[in-house]
């Protein structure tokens, strides 16, 4: 494996010699494709090579737009507005403003890699520039349905002169993009980010209490320290803004779901599952966790979807409602919301993920990775890393009741929770880490390159 790995590193700066090898997305923080660069383009640096992460900018039409493709690939109406001529034309004029700015700094020897449904507009803009571009879907859907079709209709022409796009899962290559020019890249973690790096049994604890997420009386909190990105040490130093009756205790056992506020998620299915379905004698606690909504700028759903589950919760009788927890995450700092969300998912005894699609789901191998049980839904590239019984547990998104009686199993049975966490721990460190990824890359760049210049 390190051979490989050297290997890699050898080829990539071979290849990325006298080239930059940009990378351009619509957020810096919020969701899963803002988790990988962050680490994939440390890494790329790291070995010498000279990499770049861009965000694009745009107006709330064009982000209103992008976020109703984002819900059709993913097979659902999301706002139910139109993918018509309108929307293409808005859509096309912030996308060629993006791409302008970027074809002024870009070098012909450059690289692009486009990620996901709001950049892909920049693609034709981009290749006059002469620079090879490819494009990456993180959404994906299989089988995919009318509505996913429609935004692919409306993608389609910028997508196909790519020089190549990448998809999850041999599966999401769209109807009439040529396979010639697919590859497919599963997502990974950064096993020594914030996000995901060993924490202590103390650091776990003193982590939730600097963050108001567990019941603390200590005003100060000098031990909530941890490793930063860049190898600097951090402090916590922020709370979560909580909505709950009371304090979390340590002791008590907690089901976690830790997402964006966004409906395809189903936080309310959560919600919903727990109240009904979940029965144990010890009284366990549920807690939703997601960015604090005012900060993620390419999600305009996100204060609607959080509005929605404070409603449900506050409609709760009073006894379930004192075991439900809601907490909005910093965001100001990444690594700080980071390792909060790492001690999170170490906390919690079973942690959910029960969205209703899902391209890959990275908390899915997050939680995985440290070792948790997982009871999540059997769709999209959820299926890719739980193996239903072993690794996890896979439940229909519709079925409420098989939800709740396997957290009620695991939260029943520590030993055989404990037991299929050390499985997920186990597949997660085989399928799903940054070397291989990297190691893609490092082909996929190889056949948009060529030889080296
Ligand atoms: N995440 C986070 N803070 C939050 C909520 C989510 O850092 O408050 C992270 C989460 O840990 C994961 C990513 O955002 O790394 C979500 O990726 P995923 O693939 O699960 O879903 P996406 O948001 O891309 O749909």
């Amino acid at each position: 494996a390190l051979a490989g790995f050297e290997h890699t590193i050898a080829r990539g700066r071979e290849l990325l010699e006298s080239r930059t090898f940009w990378n351009v997305n619509s957020t810096a923080q919020g969701g899963g494709v803002a988790e990988m660069l962050r680490s994939l383009i440390g890494y790329t640096r790291g070995s010498g090579c000279d990499a770049l992460w861009v965000t694009i900018t745009g107006d709330s039409e064009f982000f209103r737009i992008t976020k109703r493709l984002h819900n059709r690939l993913h097979g659902h109406a999301g706002d139910g507005g139109l993918l018509g001529e309108a929307e293409r034309a808005a859509y096309e004029r912030c996308c060629e403003d993006n791409a302008e700015l970027m074809a002024a700094r870009i070098r012909p020897a450059d690289a692009v890699l486009l990620h996901d449904p709001q950049t892909a507009g920049m693609i034709p803009r981009l290749l006059e520039t002469g620079v090879p571009v490819m494009w990456r879907a993180h959404v994906g859907i299989d089988p995919p349905n009318e509505l996913a079709r429609e935004a692919w209709r409306f993608l389609i022409p910028y997508v196909e002169r790519a020089n190549a796009y990448v998809f999850s899962q041999p599966a999401y290559l769209w109807e009439g993009l040529d396979p010639a020019k697919m590859m497919v890249i599963p997502p990974s973690i950064d096993v020594f980010s914030p996000k995901n790096h060993a924490m202590a049994f103390t650091s776990v604890i003193a982590v939730l209490r600097a963050a108001g997420l567990a019941a603390d009386r200590h005003r100060d909190h000098p031990r909530a320290v941890f490793e930063r990105l860049d190898g600097t040490v951090g402090r916590v130093k922020s709370k979560a803004r909580l909505i709950e009756e009371e304090q979390l205790w340590l002791g008590v056992p907690l089901l976690a779901q830790v997402s964006r506020w966004d409906r395809l998620k189903d936080p309310l299915g959560v919600l919903a599952a727990f109240v009904e379905h979940v029965r144990s004698e010890d009284e366990p606690h549920l807690l939703l966790a997601g960015p604090d909504v005012r900060a993620v700028a390419d999600d305009p759903e996100g204060e609607e979807v959080f509005a929605e589950v404070e409603a449900a919760w506050s409609e709760l009788p009073r006894r379930v409602r004192r075991r439900v927890h809601l907490a909005l995450l910093p965001m100001e700092d990444s690594d700080e919301n980071a390792v909060i969300v790492n001690a999170l998912q170490r906390r919690a005894d079973v942690v959910a993920q029960k969205s209703l699609a899902e391209g890959f789901g990275l908390t899915v191998a997050e939680a995985m990775w440290k070792g948790r049980p997982v009871v999540a839904s059997g769709i999209g590239g959820i299926r890719e890393q739980i193996e239903d019984g072993r690794t996890g547990f896979l439940v229909d998104p519709d079925d409420l009741r098989a939800f709740g009686e396997r957290v009620s199993r695991l939260l029943g049975d520590p030993h055989a929770a404990e037991r299929m966490g050390a499985a997920a721990q186990t597949r997660v460190r085989d399928l799903f880490l940054g070397p291989r990824h990297l190691g893609q890359y490092v082909e996929l760049l190889d056949s948009v390159l060529g030889p080296p210049v």
